[in-house]
């Protein structure tokens, strides 16, 4: 056993080594460090809940520790959940990056969350705890039962307010099935929900303005062009031949209301696009 303080490197009183034979620190260390620490925690979730812990803060808390002379044994305490929260504060500020899932997507579909789940399966006298895997992708939030039956695929549309416990998440939906799911990180899980719902809904309100324009932004273009495999969608001539320039055209036409979204455009060539615009 120590005979001195680690922190101060005052000797312990004979009453200090009777009370905590395995002691490091002195009384008078241990209630400092301890206020210290409790401090840090109160930042922490404050800053947390009001706007998410920066990389800054993260430093200036690693640094006053270091500076006061925490002993490591006494740092992880807040080490921990101050990791932790940093990244959840990444996921809600919307720095996520897509994921390689094992479970199968749709086409163009982005996985960006795949972690081990027990769904929480109410029967009407029961809950069955069914064992699976949830996905979180760009477009939903899926349940994956180990077995393949009891699957529950939930539209990020849909999704409502969702919660969480020291366990769980519950995911509330605006239409169609919700769920309880059991998870190893329910507030990591929580706000990866909440981020890819908020981007969907973004998504979807930025889709609505470009189809209501009649401009066509470049990414949108290409898919046309892709679709129609660089083609003219009326005589075929390819729009890498010599002459053969590719315009971009309504099907129903913009000034009948027709959007510009993918299913509405295709590329024709100068002379079959004024050819279609005569016949209007
Ligand atoms: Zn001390
Ligand atoms: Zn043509």
């Amino acid at each position: 056993m120590a005979s001195q303080c680690s922190r101060c490197g005052k000797p312990f009183a004979l009453m200090e080594k009777i009370k905590d034979w395995n002691r490091t620190c002195c009384t008078q260390c241990l209630q400092q460090i301890d206020q210290i620490l409790r401090q840090w925690a109160k930042v922490l979730e404050a800053t947390f809940q009001r706007e998410g812990i920066s990389s800054e803060l993260e430093q200036t808390i690693l640094t006053d520790l270091t500076h006061q002379n925490i002993p490591i044994s006494y740092r992880e305490q807040i080490i921990k959940p101050l990791r932790s929260l940093r990244i959840i504060s990444e996921v809600r500020w919307g720095n996520i990056t897509p994921i390689r899932a094992h479970a199968l997507l749709e086409t163009n579909e982005q996985a960006y969350f795949e972690v081990r789940a027990t769904y929480y399966k109410y029967l009407k006298r029961q809950t069955q705890f069914v064992q699976g895997v949830l996905l979180g992708t760009d477009r939903k939030i899926a349940f994956i039962s180990s077995t393949g039956k009891d699957s529950n695929t939930i539209r990020l549309d849909n999704i409502g307010v969702v919660n969480f416990s020291s366990s769980t998440v519950q995911i509330q939906t605006t239409k169609g099935r919700g769920g309880t799911f059991q998870v190893a990180e329910p507030l990591y899980i929580k706000t990866y929900i909440e981020t890819l719902a908020k981007r969907w809904k973004m998504q979807i309100l930025i889709q609505r303005e470009q189809a209501g324009s009649r401009l066509i932004p470049d990414h949108l273009r290409i898919q046309v062009l892709q679709k129609y495999g660089n083609r003219c969608a009326g005589c075929g001539a390819s729009g890498e031949d010599k002459g053969v320039g590719l315009e971009m055209d309504h099907i129903i036409p913009f000034s009948k209301g027709g959007p510009s979204t993918l299913e509405n455009l295709q590329s024709l060539c100068g002379p079959c696009n004024k050819k279609k615009s005569n016949k209007l």
